[in-house]
């Protein structure tokens, strides 16, 4: 029998047990044939069968003999990877909101991505309902881990974040986010002291939660990470380390005799190749990853030669969650073309280093920063466009896909249950026209996605995005506010 015999007969045993036979274990999936991506490997494996059950794979076999799968998928042809992971995306925009983010989940999954790291915001209590949701299989979504809200200073600038002034209130904070149960924890800058910064990062760690945050200009990238710091969010403090000066600048923050803003300045101009190597071997050294968000500050950086008016993936969002969009349009509008300029070579800046943290050794998880504020970073597609940059600016394509789907969940503890096709792990599954490891766009070419044990095919996954477009066409969310 030919292997289109073989997936016909199976989905025609389902209701007659047909074709004589197969007889065999009860499984609910099988995906026939197909080429099994090893992404930490950066190999691949022919004409492989992938046994799915209760949500997990069971076998990878040479053939689906000796199972009898209630559903069948044809992979001749076809390419087997893991799901990807966002490894840094937010929710928010307040409670009118909720709903038009909720709407965004299905949009992940379209795009072949089966789990995000929520990184804050202000609709905790929503997303911590949408993971066990989720996780249940009652909410079609990626699986969420969440920080829930953030740790910063008193009167910050962002909404919904937990206000700490004092070490009684950062101790405080930390016992809520314990009965959040939140995944990790994340701490940024904007009014938060920097001694209590170090205080919420070691209370965090020694409570045994990971922790990723942003780096006031007090704290040098050695004092945060001696401190314990987990992931660094965002490219562009590690230009820092670059500098020589870095703890002397640092400190003249700390002590009011420089404006943030001065040091960055002198940092940058200060930038040498050898130093910043240096540091980061040291965040290597001590565990301290690293998340680039390139996509996300690519497209500001951009916003005078790209206007995104006509971007086809405006439909998928409500008017509510565009409007967010509008802050980073105007403040970019408002710029000078000095400012347009420095802008621009902030981001080439720190896009550069990126080689220099793989020769480092330094862990890179790949994440958007999508979701609201961050204007025309899409859900979905916006991971597919951070892999790309990841690999222009010198990953190479299985080392992209490893910042997403390897990196992703070891960083949170998961190592054992994802990144790999393999027995034992979850089949959150993305089946490809291509092969991602010759060229990162093939993770663009998704024939289906499994998850939850579930095979969504190309129609399914186009009935998804419809549904999300009609959904934020409905929407009525920013129109009253
Ligand atoms: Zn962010």
């Amino acid at each position: 029998m030919t292997r289109r015999q073989v997936t016909a007969c199976l989905l025609w045993a389902v209701v007659a047990a047909g074709c004589g036979g197969p007889v065999g274990a009860p499984a609910d999936l099988a995906i026939i044939g197909a080429t099994v991506v090893d992404v930490a490997g950066g190999t691949l494996q022919a004409n492989r069968t992938v046994i799915v059950t209760g949500g997990r794979i069971v076998a990878v076999a040479d053939s689906p003999d000796g199972f009898a799968p209630a559903a069948a998928v044809d992979g001749t042809g076809r390419f087997l990877m893991p799901g990807l992971w966002d490894n840094h995306v937010h929710f928010g925009g307040g409670p009118a909101l909720i709903e038009e983010n909720r709407n965004l989940l299905p949009l992940y999954v379209a795009h072949g991505i089966t789990a995000v790291r929520d990184a804050a915001g202000d609709l905790s209590p929503s997303v911590l309902e949408w993971r066990t949701a989720v996780a249940a299989g009652a909410l079609q979504g990626p699986r969420i881990f969440t920080s829930g809200p953030k740790l910063e200073g008193i009167a910050s600038i962002w909404p919904g974040d937990l206000e700490v002034g004092t070490p009684a209130e950062v101790m405080a904070a930390l016992d809520t986010l314990k009965g959040m149960q939140v995944d990790f924890v994340k701490i940024t800058e904007n009014t938060l002291k920097p001694d209590l910064y170090l205080l919420g990062v070691r209370e965090a760690r020694a409570r045994g939660w990971k922790v990723s945050a942003h780096v006031p200009m007090a704290v040098t990238l050695d004092q945060a990470s001696e401190a314990g710091l987990s992931s660094i969010e965002h490219m562009s403090y590690l230009l820092r380390g670059g500098s020589p000066r870095e703890a002397e600048l640092s400190a003249a923050v700390g002590a009011g005799k420089l404006a943030s803003a001065a040091a960055l300045t002198s940092m940058v101009d200060t930038f040498d190749q050898g130093t910043a190597v240096a540091t980061y071997r040291r965040l290597a050294a001590r565990g301290t990853a690293v998340t680039p968000t390139l996509n996300g500050s690519r497209i500001l950086a951009y916003l005078d030669q790209e206007t995104h008016a006509s971007d086809t993936y405006l439909q998928y969002l409500g008017p509510g969650l565009k409007a967010t969009y509008e802050g980073r349009v105007t403040s970019a509008a408002a710029a000078d073309a000095a400012a347009v300029t420095r802008r621009h070579d902030r981001f080439e800046q720190a896009a550069r280093l990126l080689p220099l943290l793989r020769q480092a050794g330094v862990t890179i998880l790949a994440g958007t920063d999508a979701g609201f504020l961050n204007s025309f970073n899409y859900p979905g597609i916006g991971l597919h466009d951070e892999l790309e940059i990841l690999v222009r600016y010198g990953l190479t394509p299985q080392q992209a896909l490893v910042a997403s789907v390897v990196n992703g969940p070891t960083f949170l503890g998961h190592a054992g249950d994802y990144g790999a096709v393999a027995p034992g792990r979850v089949a959150d599954l993305l089946l490809l026209d291509r092969n991602p490891l010759e060229d990162i766009r093939a993770t663009r070419a998704i024939r289906g996605v499994v998850l939850h044990g579930r095979f969504f095919d190309r129609s399914a996954l186009d009935a998804m995005l419809d549904d999300t477009r009609q959904r934020a066409a409905m929407s009525a969310g920013g129109a009253t506010r």
